[in-house]
Order: structure tokens, then C-alpha cells, then sequence
């Protein structure tokens, strides 16, 4: 079954007197483990696509649904909890806590959700090793190169082993090289874990290395 699914869905942003449609009866499925890209031009929908799959908006029309289930769009509580426990997320800037170190960032997650010490560093010790950072464990993120840090944040996103993770442009601020390497690191990670991963990217050198590709334009998958 699909991790995450859109189901006819429509999405208009209204701005002052413009009425702007971002989304225009949009289906997509994700399996698990899959590695999805979206593409397409500036302001085509790939975000409002994120931000509906990881339930930070709701549709206007249409049904998002969470391995097979629909996810009630009024609960917010509901929301709140499965964003909590099935989704990760990685952002183009990466977003690690500046004052901690490498192996705390990666903690987090799961000292916010209450797991065991014992647990936690086990956990945190393979998902380190599993993105090659074992010996940074102990340096803060400044210390690090941009492909390492972005290394740290898909170990932060896979620690609390979620179905989907979220990311919008997550190579944008990395060289060529980099930007492949990370790539590749998410779509080994995703299947390794299960874990499918929905990206958004201008990278058309990215493309070919993606178990799927989307392109979108004016709010519609072509
Ligand atoms: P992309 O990520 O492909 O650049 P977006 O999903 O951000 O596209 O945007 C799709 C359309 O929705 C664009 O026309 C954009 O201007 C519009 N849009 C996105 N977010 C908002 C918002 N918060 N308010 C008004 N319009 C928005
Ligand atoms: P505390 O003193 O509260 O245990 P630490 O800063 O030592 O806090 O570590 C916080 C968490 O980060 C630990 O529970 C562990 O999961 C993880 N951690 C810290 N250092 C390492 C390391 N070198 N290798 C793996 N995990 C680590």
C-alpha cells in the first residue's frame, strides 16, 4: 500500500482579491521506501505538495491519507501527533541547533519523545554510522562541511524511524558533487529503512538518480 497518498486534490491560496490556485486535482501515491521527486518551475505547487503530505496544510478539496488511512484535516491534535511520529523532515538549510553537537541533534528527536537513555543512544550511534558521521559525533554543526551537515539532518529525520520524509530542495545549498552524494545517501537510507522520501528539486542532474520522477506545471502533474 501507498505510505502517503492525495486523493483529487485542490489547493487555492487567496491573496488580498487574488484568488491564486496552487494545486489543480492532484493524485499521487508514494510507496514505501520510495525515493519521489518533485520537479517543475518556481510557484508550479511542489511546496504546497509538501506541506499537504507533510500535513502542515490541509486541502480545500481532495483527501490526504497516512498509510491508508485519511487523515482528519479539522483535527489539529491528530495532526500534531502523526507529523510527531511518522515524519521526518530535511530543509534546504538544514536546520541543526547550532549549540549542540552532532550526536545531540540526532538525539533530540527521541529525547522529546521520551525514549530510554539505553534506547537512545543506540539509536543514535547507528543512525550516525549509517550516514558516516561516527567520527563527528562530538562537533557542533559549524564544524562541519555542508554535505556533512545535511548527513546530520537525514540521520535527525530517519532516527525516529518515520514512513515518510519531507524535503524541499534538500541539496539546494551543496556543490554538484555534494548534491549527488546526499542524493544517493537519502534514496540508500529510505530503502534501508522503508522510509520514502518525498523531495522537491531544480536539480535536473538529481533527477535520474530518483526511483521516480514528477514534473509539475500550473498546479497540475503532467
Ligand atoms: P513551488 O514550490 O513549485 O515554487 P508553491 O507550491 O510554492 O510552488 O506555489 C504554488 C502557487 O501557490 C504559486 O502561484 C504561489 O505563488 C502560490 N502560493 C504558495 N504559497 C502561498 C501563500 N502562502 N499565499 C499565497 N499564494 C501562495
Ligand atoms: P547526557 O549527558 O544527558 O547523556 P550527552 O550530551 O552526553 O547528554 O548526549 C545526549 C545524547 O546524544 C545521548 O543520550 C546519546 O543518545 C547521544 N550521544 C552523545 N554522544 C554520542 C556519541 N559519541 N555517539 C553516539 N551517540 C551519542
Amino acid at each position: 500500500g501507498a505510505v502517503v497518498e492525495l486523493r483529487g486534490v485542490t489547493k487555492t491560496y487567496r491573496l488580498d482579491r487574488h484568488v491564486v490556485p496552487a494545486l489543480r486535482g492532484v493524485d499521487l501515491a508514494v510507496r514505501a521506501g520510495e525515493l519521489l521527486a518533485l520537479t517543475g518551475p518556481s510557484g508550479s505547487g511542489k511546496s504546497t505538495i509538501l506541506n499537504l503530505c507533510g500535513l502542515i496544510d490541509t486541502p480545500d478539496e481532495g483527501a490526504v491519507h497516512l498509510g491508508g488511512v485519511e487523515v482528519p484535516p479539522g483535527d489539529e491534535a491528530e495532526r500534531t501527533r502523526l507529523r510527531r511520529d511518522a515524519l521526518g523532515f530535511v530543509f534546504q538549510s538544514f536546520n541543526l541547533v547550532p549549540v549542540m553537537t552532532v550526536a545531540e541533534n540526532v538525539d533530540y528527536p527521541l529525547f522529546l519523545a521520551g525514549v530510554g537513555a539505553k534506547e537512545r543512544r543506540a539509536r543514535v550511534a547507528a543512525q550516525l554510522e549509517a550516514v558516516g558521521l561516527q567520527d563527528h559525533a562530538d562537533h557542533r554543526p559549524d564544524a562541519l562541511s555542508g554535505g556533512q551537515r545535511q548527513r546530520a539532518a537525514i540521520a535527525r529525520a530517519l532516527v525516529k524511524r518515520p514512513r515518510l520524509v519531507i524535503a524541499d530542495e534538500p541539496t539546494a545549498s551543496l556543490d554538484s558533487v555534494t548534491a549527488t552524494q546526499v542524493l544517493d545517501l537519502m534514496r540508500e537510507r529510505g530503502h534501508a529503512e522503508g522510509a520514502a522520501f518525498v523531495i522537491a528539486t531544480h536539480d535536473s542532474r538529481l533527477t535520474d538518480r530518483c526511483d521516480r520522477v514528477l514534473a509539475l506545471r500550473d498546479g497540475r502533474l503532467q
